[in-house]
This record gives structure tokens, C-alpha cells and sequence, in this order.
């Protein structure tokens, strides 16, 4: 399953945050797939379109898609050297798809800073520096090795060799492996280190619980907001504190109490949202009297593949996908007369699957 990794500074409400997430917890038994580990917190994903065609449908249960945040504590200034757990805790990066940065923009004085005084720039700049260390040193590797290849003439290694100095080059400023345009072969080449710096990211903007609705108006959060929109990342301001206080309810209790927060949902349902956004991933849709479910796949997924996500039978034995874009279907009202329409299509193991398609699976046994 896909995994997003929180990482911050100690004491910038990572645990609060991951602690929240557990609460609201998905209902585990349905998702078999998703990992049991204390450090691993499976979230449902709040989809508009789940919610319109169980209306349209009105099936017995409606089961949204999920992915995995994994909670990796620990990492401080010199990880890349070792400090504390440094090296471990890089290594758990390396798992994850994506990355959401929590950063502290609340000021309480009886929680200290780490560096004294708040300062979400540097703390971001903190991590990032370990993060790059930790990259520069993958990449210097592979020149020394690569230029050794280079020397029994091969063209490849040259083009490796080339590639490489100019990630290092902006490593060396300070710029994530990430913030480097590649081509598609470049991109290949740079894959295989699996760096740190080149997973989309999120900064999470820890608020406090008296500033939710003010979010945007905290000094903090635009300082992040500038910062974030020169690496074109993106930024969810939220409050742990009061996530995790949300986390406890559910059903009226929760609608009324973020009512008196003045918030339309829990911060949580938007850091959900904006980090599966960031995963790069697309969602279909089941539609059945019994289930109406939302799936997720990756861009450019075929359509056996995407059946394979339901169940490896399905995969094995595709024969052909009936498919209704989501769009269309909710302009007809009903399954049928998209039909009349001429809108419910028939396609094979070609087909690549589109964000939003509602698909039924042909397949033999
Ligand atoms: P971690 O080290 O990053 O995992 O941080 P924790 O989640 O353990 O939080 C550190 C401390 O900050 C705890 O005492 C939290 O209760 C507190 N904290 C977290 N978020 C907030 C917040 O939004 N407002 C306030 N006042 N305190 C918070």
C-alpha cells in the first residue's frame, strides 16, 4: 500500500497529529492489505463522489479508499551523522511515497523549542539539511562508482556521471532532488538511489487550537506558505491538539463541535485529502446494490491492472471492463439511462483507467 511518512522536529505535535489519526482510525477489516505496526496509521479517504453515488446507488455499505501514514519520530539536527536514531530513521523515509512535514507554528511556553524560539523556516530548513546530507552522500557514491565504470568506455556511465553532477550541484545549494528538472531517462537514472529529497512534500502547519479559524492570518503560516510556494509544495495549516480532540468524536457531536470551531471539516479530512493528492494517484469506483466502494491506482494504470487492486482473480481472469465516467453517470441519475445514453463503455486490456471511471469487471474464474 502507499505510504505517507510525517516527519518534523521533536516537539512540533508529530505524535499529537499521528495519535489523531489512529483515533479516527478506518475500520481495519476492511482493508486486509494495510500494515499492523504501532508506527502505521490507516486513514480513509473523504471523496464527495463516494457520498453521491451512495446516494445514487443506495448500496448496503460504502467503503471509501485508504492509504497508510507512517509516524517516523526522532529525526534531529545530524541524523545524516548518526545523531540519535539518524540513520534508521532515514531509512524509514526511503519507504514512503510522499512526505508530510509537520512544522510548529503555535507558541505555548511550556512546550520548549528545540532551538528556543519558533521559527518554522529554519525548523523546515533543519530537516531538509539532514535530508540532503543524506542524499549527497548516495550521490557522491554513485559518481565514485559510476566514474569507475566510466572507464572501460561505456557511454552509459558517461550520461550517469553527468546526470548526477548536476544533482549534486544543487544539492550542494541546498536544493531538494525534487527541484531539478529530468527527462524521463534522467529521471530512471536518479530513481534507482531512492533519495530522500525527491518525494513530493507537504508542510503541515501546526496551529494552535485558539487560531484554526485565523489559520491564514498567523505570521507563521504565511512565512511557510512563501517558503513552500518556491518549491511548489503544499500547505495545510492544522491544529493537532484539536484534531485529536475531534479524533474522540463522531457523528453530531463531531458536526456541532466543529461547528463551534467555525470549520466546514477537520482539518484532518483536508491533510488526508492534500496528501493523497500528493501520493499522485487516482481513484475509481465500484457501484454495486451491495457495496459502493472507491479504489486507488496509480496514473496510467490499465484496466486489469486496476481490477488486480480488487482482487488478483480479477486480474488473471479480465475479460472486459464496462465503464461509466463518474461525470456522466451522475448527469444520467441512473446506471440505465447512462446506458441509453450510450455512455456505458465496453473496454478491453488495453484501456487505461481514468480518475473518477465507475468500472464493473468482466472476468472468468
Ligand atoms: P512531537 O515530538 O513532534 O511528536 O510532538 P508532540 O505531539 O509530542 O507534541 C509536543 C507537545 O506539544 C505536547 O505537549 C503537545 O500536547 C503539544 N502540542 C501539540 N500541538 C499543539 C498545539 O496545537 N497547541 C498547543 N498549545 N500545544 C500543542
Amino acid at each position: 500500500a502507499l505510504k505517507a511518512g510525517i516527519v518534523g522536529l521533536p516537539n512540533v505535535g508529530k505524535s499529537t497529529l499521528f495519535n489523531a489519526i489512529t483515533q479516527a482510525g478506518a475500520e481495519s477489516a476492511n482493508y486486509p492489505f494495510c500494515t499492523i505496526d504501532p508506527n502505521v496509521g490507516v486513514v480513509e479517504v473523504p471523496d464527495e463522489r463516494l457520498d453521491k453515488l451512495t446516494e445514487l446507488v443506495v448500496p448496503n455499505r460504502t467503503v471509501p479508499t485508504a492509504f497508510e501514514f507512517v509516524d517516523i519520530a526522532g529525526l534531529v539536527r545530524g541524523a545524516s551523522k548518526g545523531e540519535g536514531l539518524g540513520n534508521k530513521f532515514l531509512a524509514h523515509i526511503r519507504e514512503v511515497d510522499a512526505i508530510v512535514h509537520v512544522v510548529r507554528c503555535f507558541e505555548d511556553e511550556n512546550i520548549t523549542h528545540v532551538d528556543g524560539k519558533i521559527n518554522p523556516i529554519s525548523d523546515i530548513q533543519t530537516i531538509n539539511l539532514e535530508l540532503i546530507l543524506a542524499d549527497l552522500d548516495s550521490v557522491e557514491k554513485k559518481i565514485e562508482r559510476s566514474r569507475k565504470n566510466m572507464k572501460g568506455g561505456n557511454k552509459q556511465y558517461a550520461q550517469e556521471v553527468e546526470v548526477l553532477e548536476r544533482v549534486k550541484e544543487a544539492l550542494y545549494n541546498d536544493m531538494p532532488a525534487r527541484s531539478i528538472e529530468l527527462s524521463d531517462d534522467e529521471k530512471a537514472i536518479v530513481r534507482d538511489l531512492h533519495l530522500l529529497t525527491l518525494k513530493p512534500v507537504l508542510y503541515a502547519a501546526n496551529v494552535s487550537e485558539d487560531g484554526v479559524t485565523e489559520a491564514d492570518s498567523n505570521p507563521f503560516v504565511q512565512q511557510v506558505r512563501e517558503f513552500a510556494a518556491a518549491e511548489n509544495a503544499e500547505v495545510v495549516p492544522i491544529s493537532a491538539k484539536v484534531e485529536a480532540e475531534i479524533a474522540e468524536l463522531e457523528g453530531e457531536d463531531k458536526a456541532m463541535f466543529l461547528e463551534e470551531l467555525g470549520l466546514d471539516a477537520s482539518g484532518l479530512d483536508r491533510l488526508i485529502q492534500a496528501a493523497y493528492r500528493l501520493l499522485g494517484l487516482y481513484t475509481y469506483f465500484t457501484a454495486g446494490v451491495q457495496e459502493v466502494r472507491a479504489w486507488t491506482i496509480r496514473k496510467g494504470t490499465k484496466a486489469p491492472g486496476a481490477a488486480g487492486v480488487i482482487h488478483s482473480d480479477f486480474e488473471r481472469g479480465f475479460i472486459r471492463a464496462e465503464v461509466v465516467s463518474y461525470n456522466d453517470l451522475v448527469a444520467a441519475g441512473s446506471m440505465n439511462v447512462a446506458k441509453e445514453r450510450g455512455q456505458l463503455r465496453l473496454e478491453g486490456k488495453e484501456y487505461v483507467v481514468q480518475d473518477g471511471d465507475v468500472m464493473h469487471f468482466r472476468f472468468n474464474v
